[in-house]
C-alpha cells in the first residue's frame, strides 16, 4: 500500500478536529472527533506560538477562568498540534510497551509506581480498546483501519507507544492536561520573575527561585527548565514536549504582558505590554488612581 503520509517530514500527529467526551464513570476526554483527519506537522516549525498557547492555557488556570473557556481554549490547542502524549511522557521509558510492566516518574497524573501494561495503556482509551494485547515481553497490536495503518508506516522507526498515541481512539483526560498546563504556567511564571528580577534580587531570594525550580523538575518527567544563560525549556522528545525551547532570548523574551496578564513574545527586550491597546488601558488605570 502506498504510504498516504510519505511525502510529509513530520514529528508530530494533530486531527482536524477534536471534542470533549465524558465515560460513564463521569471522566472528561479530549479526543479526535469521529471525522477528524490525522495530519503529521512539524511542531518546530510554529514552536514558538505553541509554547505561547500552551502558557496561555496554563495561565488561563491559574487565574481560574471559568472551566467552558479553559475546555474550549484545550480544544483549539489540540486542533492546532495535537494532543500531548502523555501516555508516552509519564512512563520511565517510551519504549515502555516492550517490557512487562510500566514504571513511571514521578508525577501528578498517575499516582502508581508501576501499572500492567495493558492496564495503562487502557487509561487512553476510554471509549474504544486498541485491539492490543501482551504475553510476557511479546505484543500483538492490530488494527484495520487504512489511515492507521498509514500513520503507523509514517512513524514505524518511532516507538510503538507514540504511534499509539496518534490513534483516532486516543484521548486525554482534562484533568491530566490541566495539570500539564498549570505546571508549565508556573515554570513560564518562576522563570519570568527570576530573570526580570535577578540584578535587584538579593542571594537568598535567588536561591529559594533555583529551589522551586529544581522542585518543579522531579515533578514533571516531560520537560524541565535549565537555568543556562538565559532559561531554557527541556524537552522530552516522544511527547509534543520534543524539543528544546528557549523560554526568553536578549532580543525576543517571553513575557508576561503588565496589562492582561498574557503571555506574548516581546520585540524589544524591555516591552512591558502585548500590545498598544493594552499599554493605552494601563495608562488609563494609572491615571484614574
Ligand atoms: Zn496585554
Amino acid at each position: 500500500m502506498k504510504n498516504i503520509f510519505e511525502h510529509t517530514s513530520a514529528s508530530w500527529v494533530k486531527y482536524s478536529d477534536y471534542e470533549w467526551r465524558t465515560t460513564e464513570d463521569g471522566k472528561e476526554y479530549l479526543l479526535p472527533t469521529k471525522d477528524a483527519m490525522p495530519k503529521p506537522y512539524d511542531p518546530m516549525k510554529d514552536a514558538d506560538n505553541l509554547v505561547l498557547a500552551a502558557a496561555d492555557i496554563g495561565l488561563m488556570l491559574f487565574h481560574k477562568d471559568s472551566e467552558k473557556a479553559i475546555k474550549e481554549a484545550m480544544r483549539a490547542f489540540a486542533c492546532k498540534y495535537g494532543l500531548l502524549g502523555i501516555m508516552t511522557a509519564m512512563p520511565t521509558t517510551a519504549k515502555f510497551i516492550e517490557y512487562e510492566k510500566v514504571y513511571f516518574h514521578k508525577n501528578q497524573i498517575i499516582p502508581a509506581e508501576t501499572m500492567d501494561t495493558e492496564e495503562y495503556i487502557g487509561l487512553f482509551f476510554p471509549f474504544r480498546k486498541p485491539d492490543f494485547r501482551k504475553k510476557g515481553l511479546e505484543s500483538v497490536w492490530n488494527t484495520n483501519d487504512r489511515m492507521m495503518i498509514a500513520l503507523v508506516m509514517t512513524y514505524s522507526i518511532e516507538p510503538q507507544a507514540m504511534v499509539m498515541s496518534f490513534m483516532r481512539d486516543y484521548g486525554e483526560q482534562y484533568a491530566w492536561l490541566a495539570s500539564v498546563f498549570r505546571d508549565w504556567a508556573f515554570t513560564l511564571v518562576t522563570a519570568t520573575l527570576y530573570y526580570a528580577d535577578k540584578d535587584r534580587l538579593d542571594e537568598t531570594t535567588l536561591d529559594l527561585y533555583r529551589k522551586g525550580m529544581a522542585a518543579f523538575e522531579g515533578n514533571t518527567p516531560t520537560y524541565h527548565l535549565e537555568l543556562r544563560e538565559h532559561p531554557t525549556m527541556v524537552w522530552d522528545f516522544h511527547s509534543l514536549f520534543l524539543f528544546t525551547s528557549t523560554l526568553t532570548d536578549e532580543k525576543n523574551p517571553l513575557k508576561i504582558c503588565r496589562q492582561c496578564q498574557r503571555p506574548f513574545i516581546a520585540g524589544k527586550a524591555d516591552a512591558e505590554f502585548c500590545s498598544p491597546s493594552c499599554r493605552e488601558q494601563h495608562r488609563k488605570n494609572k491615571g484614574k488612581k
